[in-house]
């Protein structure tokens, strides 16, 4: 069995150049048999990231961005429950991009992004993102015309364009020590299916259920060509991608786990020093603590 904390880099994408989308397996749980093998890994790492996570908000200095794109069912929000579930909810904010409201429409595309992203000292979850402008908007071209752009501005070179400058913005976000951070959860039809079906018959998972989610998988190619065409066009090395396996739900949160405790590994991650001058202080208040009688 492989060692715990080595899978996440099976399935981390930097240089999107020969990158094909087919080469990554779905049902993929890299050796592990069971949900219970991959149990105590997971516990692990949830451990693992609630230290780091409370070195990095002690700190304040770094932030880092979790951005999450998949189909529908893929397990976007069980990936957050899970893989957060050790996390102090103060240092972290999680944001669910819907399609644009009209002010947003208003706007261009990154205006609402800018005002999620994650502060200093905090991890930022974008439950889908920007990225939507190059999948749902690419697929259903149409939505292109709500946004306002003006039309010489919208030619062939458009999702190439969009490619460019979302990288461009990923480097100023990795350069102002905002870690990106991105990971497509890749879920089969198959496997969507099932889980559409569950929503159907379980009554706690009716609410769940959009007949709008039907629809969509009849673009299903079509998504996947996007997904492909994204991670060809911006994977890089501050910005990987992680094409992580998502037919079983137990290894897709390991994956993830472990990626994110990798890369706050990563980082220069230390409780502020107490200098001098401050462990003065803390005697002093040590010695009034202390000298006070009463209670
Ligand atoms: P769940 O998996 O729980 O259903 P969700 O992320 O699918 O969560 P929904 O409210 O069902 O949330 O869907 C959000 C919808 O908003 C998606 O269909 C997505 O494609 C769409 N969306 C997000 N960003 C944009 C955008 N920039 N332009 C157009 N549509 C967008
Ligand atoms: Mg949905």
């Amino acid at each position: 069995m492989k060692k715990p904390g080595k899978f996440c880099a099976t399935y981390r994408v930097e240089d999107g150049k020969q990158f094909r989308l087919r080469d990554f397996d779905p049902a993929d749980t890299g050796k592990l048999r069971s949900r219970e093998q991959a149990t105590a890994a997971l516990e692990k790492g949830v451990a693992q990231l609630s230290e780091l996570q409370d070195k990095l908000y002690a700190q304040d200095r770094w932030a880092l961005l979790l951005i999450l794109q998949a189909m529908d069912a893929a397990g976007k929000d069980s990936v957050i429950k899970h893989v957060m579930s050790g996390v102090n909810p103060q240092g972290c904010q999680v944001y669910s991009f819907k399609a644009p409201s009209t002010e947003e429409l208003n706007h261009d595309y990154l205006w609402r992004t800018m005002r999620a992203v994650p502060e200093r000292g905090r991890i930022g979850i974008f439950n889908r993102s920007y990225y939507e402008e190059v999948l749902v908007v690419r697929v259903h071209s149409e939505l292109l015309k709500n946004e306002r752009i003006p039309p010489s501005l919208i030619t062939k070179k458009i999702w190439d364009h969009r490619f460019e400058d979302i990288c461009a913005f990923e480097k100023y976000l990795t350069r102002n020590g905002i870690i990106v951070r991105k990971f497509l959860l890749n879920v089969s039809k198959k496997e969507q299916k099932q889980r559409f079906l569950a929503r159907l018959d379980q009554p706690e998972k009716n609410w769940k259920f959009s007949i709008a989610d039907i629809h969509e998988r009849e673009y299903w190619d079509d998504y996947m060509g996007a997904y492909e065409d994204m991670i060809r066009k911006t994977a890089a090395p501050e910005a990987p991608w992680y094409v992580v396996p998502a037919d079983h739900k137990w290894f897709t949160r390991l994956v993830v786990a472990e990626a994110v405790v990798d890369t706050l590994e990563g980082l220069d991650l230390a409780y502020p020093r107490v200098d001098a001058d401050k462990r003065k202080e803390l005697e002093a208040a040590r010695k009034l603590l202390m000298g006070n009688k009463q209670g």
